[in-house]
């Protein structure tokens, strides 16, 4: 009843626009704000300073019931005076824009249509594109190509975003997400979220934000129209060497002083992660910053006298290197504090049940005991030892810390792995499916797997008194992405709840059903409250998203020299050199080498399935379950 209620109530939004000394500019805005075809929203305008225009310009709208002004005593910055319109917007939205766009007539209905649509409790934020309006001549060949350049990036942000579809999460999401201009969000979940980073006076305040709202759990919702023109009248050559050198000092505080070691801010580490030769381009571009300034500045004006795409090219990457690199020095800090604040990569293990598999569908999810314990003896020689969840929390995990994860909670966990753990000193994390603990895997049984025990409570709670740690695997192991927001809510939840009241301590941790994530479920599970959650994905993990965490798939499959390079790379030895050639064949300065490295790539990706289609996965009596 109440939610039909809430569905019924249109929302009122409040346009935020702030400005500060273009009056002119900002009468266009507006103009044009006050022709949208939403009725039920208000303008707040806040001018960031003292400013005797733009109070003349308020006198002249003071008819206009549905403008309000605010100004700063004095000048505090744009982040500052988003903020202050936010505080001050009386509507359920908010939705910023600056002094020097145009709006469509449909921009407000169009952003609130996503509001209105979404079902109460979900949280969004709404961000567009802008068209760029170019309002002065471009002077120069730079400035002309940067113009040309940014309406590429523009169209082929779109396009990743659009066709992103209704998925927006992972690595390559994370670094674009951004809010600011042209985007809009709930009121309640802005302030929550703190708002705009007011340190952020200079560039990035959007990123900052974006990737703050995202890791929040807040869905991106992506509108393609455009229906905003920014009037520029920007020296773009300028404009982006200030915007890189301000970037490179706002990373150091960032990484250094917020603690953001996230994909936005990987470039101010990277002389310390990646592939050598990435890592040494970067140590020599923090030892040459400086010259590599001075070269740029030759490249300018030769690119500007010549009109050549390569000498722009070369200014581009001269540039860009050389002012992030002078921004992060005059931060003044060293690369000892940038070595012990990039940290070591975390691998995590992904197991199901320890018994013999009987079919080759279930060899790619079971594990027989004795290659199990084989593995653990290897790993145990080799020196690694099994992480705790809160040492994986940990800013600084020692080297050779894995995180052993088990699946589904079989209940001959309790039998081959318990007394390894005890004799080996080891842990894991054991994901359970809350329903069905003392049951059977039924959820499996149409993916054509046997049915078998699972944990009961009190193997669980003996399981727990050796260190052993619990997650969340839902409650009934659906696909998440699949299931309605009031089941899929009740899964993430209700789960950590009823686990957590069994167990008497805290569940930190989730494992999607089959890998499922989309941004709505990812949302629900930041929400719920878990600080981790696992994927299926392999690889390792360093500076990416807590809520979509790899894990290196060990099965039947599995030699033990797939074992041995997964604990260092996150991935099988035929997917290590898989991988190293994927990148290579994206970064590698020819096409004629990109292709050699793709067919290589290919070759060795047939061979693989090949040698596996033959193999059949053996079960000797020893191994075989006890059902
Ligand atoms: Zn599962």
């Amino acid at each position: 009843m109440t939610e039909d209620l809430e569905h019924q109530h249109r929302l009122n939004c409040s346009v935020i626009v702030t400005t500060w000394r273009r009056p002119v500019l900002l009468r266009a805005t507006l103009a044009a704000l006050l022709r949208q075809c939403y009725t039920d929203f208000e303008i707040v305008v806040v001018c960031d300073g003292p400013d005797a225009d733009v109070s003349n310009l308020a006198r002249q709208f003071q008819d206009e019931s549905r403008v309000r002004w605010c100004f700063h005593s004095v000048n505090r910055g744009l982040p500052a005076a988003r903020n202050t319109g936010a505080r001050e917007a009386k509507g359920d939205v908010v939705l910023f824009l600056d002094d020097d766009v145009i709006a469509d007539p449909d921009l407000v209905s169009m952003h609130m249509r996503h509001h209105q649509q979404a079902q109460s409790g979900r949280r969004l934020a709404v961000t567009s594109l802008v068209a760029e309006d170019r309002q002065t001549q471009l002077s120069t060949y730079l400035d002309e190509r940067l113009h040309n350049h940014w309406k590429t990036v523009l169209e082929s942000t779109s396009e990743i975003l659009s066709a992103a579809g209704p998925d927006p999460i992972g690595d390559q999401f994370q670094s674009m997400a951004c809010f600011g201009l042209n985007c809009s969000i709930r009121r309640d979940v802005f302030l929550a979220h703190g708002g705009f980073n007011e340190h952020f006076r200079a560039s990035d305040e959007e990123s900052e934000l974006g990737i703050r709202l995202y890791l929040g759990g807040v869905e991106f919702i992506f509108e393609p129209r455009v229906l905003l023109t920014h009037k520029n009248a920007k020296n773009l050559t300028q404009y982006f060497r200030s915007c890189w050198k301000a970037s490179g000092s706002l990373d150091v505080y960032r990484v250094l002083e917020l603690g953001q070691k996230n994909a936005q801010t990987r470039r101010l580490v990277s002389m310390f992660h990646g592939y050598r030769a990435d890592r040494l381009v970067a140590r020599m571009q923090w030892h040459f910053s400086s010259a590599l300034c001075n070269a740029s500045q030759w490249a300018e004006r030769a690119a500007n006298r010549s009109r050549s795409p390569k000498l722009f090219g070369i200014w581009g990457r001269t540039a860009r290197a050389g002012e992030y690199w002078t921004g992060v020095k005059a931060s003044s800090c060293t690369l000892n504090q940038l070595k012990s604040a990039a940290g070591s990569s975390r691998c995590a293990l992904m197991l199901h049940s320890l018994s013999a598999p009987m079919s080759r569908e279930e060899a790619t999810y079971y594990l027989s005991p004795r290659r199990f314990k084989q593995m653990m003896r290897w790993f145990v020689t080799a020196g690694y030892k099994a992480a705790t969840l809160s040492q994986w929390l940990e800013d600084n995990l020692p080297e050779k810390r894995i995180l052993i994860t088990f699946d589904d909670g079989y209940d001959d966990l309790y039998d081959r792995f318990l007394p390894l753990a005890i004799e080996h000193n080891l842990t894991a994390v054991i994901f359970l499916v809350a329903d069905h603990i003392g049951g059977s895997n039924i959820f499996d049984q149409k993916t054509g797997l046997r049915a078998r025990k699972l944990l009961t409570w009190s193997q669980i709670r003996e399981m727990q008194k050796y260190g052993i740690e619990f997650g969340s695997h839902t409650l009934s192991h659906p696909n998440l992405p699949d299931v309605s927001d009031e089941q899929l809510r009740r899964e993430v939840r209700d789960s950590k709840h009823r686990l957590e009241d069994a167990l008497g301590a805290e569940v930190t941790s989730f494992a999607y059903p089959y890998g499922g994530v989309d941004r709505r479920v990812r949302s629900a599970v930041a929400e719920a409250g878990y600080k981790l959650a696992f994927t299926t994905l392999p690889g390792v993990n360093w500076w990416n998203d807590p809520l979509t965490q790899r894990r290196a798939d060990v099965n039947e499959n599995t030699t033990l020299l797939d074992f041995a390079f997964q604990l260092r790379t996150g991935y099988g030895f035929t997917q290590t050199f898989s991988e190293r050639l994927r990148s290579l064949e994206r970064d590698l300065p020819t096409s004629l080498l990109r292709a050699a490295a793709g067919a290589l790539r290919r070759f060795g990706h047939h061979a693989v399935h090949l040698g596996r289609g033959r193999k059949q996965p053996a079960a000797t009596p020893e191994d075989a379950p006890a059902e």
